[in-house]
């Protein structure tokens, strides 16, 4: 389908990118990768005036690796995730996730930023940032302010910025690396969004029990959802089939998903059981490092 008529800018300065936005009051949308956004557009779904394109804005495609985290700009691409190996250490749960974002030519166009303004309820990303608690730096007019995942999803495809706001960095905190970790999706095609997925990860005590455990799942409601519920059986336990047995039970009761055309709730509810418990076994023969096998 033709996109609807709009007005198209392409700034070399972050100020120039917020002013523009500013001076459409809430009738201009920025583009990134375009990936989600000229679907929108295609199905009417979005018809801003003015499109602002962020891809000569200066530094936004920056990945910095220190001892404080990993900072992302927001138009790094999946495919720049996936090409630095770095970050194969330095965030395999990362690295992970990104395996399952759409296909290679999708990957090579969409950015991180673009997939956490978005929101979509089944991305990856999302439910990685907020089991990561990264923080999500943006400008707007109002100046400059740092927010946390866990406040930054509000519903489908909504979120807290303000229709002048610019995310400029995602900030994820460093990974240890004996950090033990899974990742498990379940699509009905490869690269498609999630029917239901887990993103897992805990450190050891002394003794090999887990601490500071964090499950996040995806595809399962209207944003990402944290699942204490599950996090409060592994802290303090070696994850032996027993634990893992409690926590799967424990996922597929802390969620409420809705029935839709893709899945009944009681599926997508077994599924997400499912996801943890496959995420928390390979979890115990993680090591700091992912390879690439298997992506497409
Ligand atoms: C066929 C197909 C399959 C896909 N499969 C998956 C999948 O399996 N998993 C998945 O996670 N994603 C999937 N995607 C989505 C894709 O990976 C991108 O995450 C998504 O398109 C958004 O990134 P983008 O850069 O293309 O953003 P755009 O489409 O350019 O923008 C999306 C939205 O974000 C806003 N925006 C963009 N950048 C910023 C910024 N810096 N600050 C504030 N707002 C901003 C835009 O105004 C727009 O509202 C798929 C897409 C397609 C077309």
């Amino acid at each position: 389908m033709k996109l609807p008529p709009f007005e198209y800018a392409c700034p070399t300065k972050l100020s120039e990118a917020v002013a523009l936005l500013a001076a459409r009051n809430g009738d201009a949308k920025l583009i990134a990768g375009g990936q989600s956004l000229v679907p929108m557009l295609a199905f009417r779904l979005a018809a801003p005036a003015l499109l602002v394109d962020l891809r000569k804005v200066p530094d936004l495609r920056k990945i910095d690796i220190s001892t404080n985290g990993i900072v992302l700009g927001s138009m790094v691409r999946w495919c720049d995730v996936q090409a630095d190996a770095r970050l194969r250490t330095a965030h395999p749960l990362l690295r992970a996730a990104v395996a399952h974002v759409a296909h290679y030519q999708i990957r090579n166009r969409s950015t991180i930023g673009g997939s956490i303004a978005h929101a979509d309820p089944a991305a990856e990303i999302p439910g990685i940032a907020l089991t990561c608690e990264a923080d999500i730096a943006t400008v707007g007019t109002a100046g400059a302010r740092v927010i946390k995942a866990a406040d930054f999803f509000i519903g489908p495809l909504m979120t807290v910025l303000e229709p002048d706001e610019i995310i400029v960095e995602i900030r994820l905190p460093a990974w240890p690396a004996q950090r033990r970790w899974g990742f498990q999706e379940f699509a009905r095609r490869r690269g498609d969004f999630a029917m239901a997925a887990a993103a897992v990860w805990y450190d050891q005590d002394d003794g090999g029990k887990a601490r500071n455990a964090h499950v996040g799942a995806i595809g399962i409601g209207d944003r990402p959802q944290r699942l204490p519920a599950v996090e409060a059986v592994l802290n303090g336990r070696m994850i032996d089939e027993a634990t893992i047995a409690q926590a799967e039970a424990a996922a597929s009761a802390a969620v409420d998903p809705q029935t839709d055309i893709h899945a009944s709730a009681d599926y997508r509810r077994a599924l997400v059981g499912t996801m943890v418990e496959r995420a928390l076994k390979s979890a115990r023969h993680s090591t700091s490092e992912i390879s690439d096998v298997g992506e497409s």
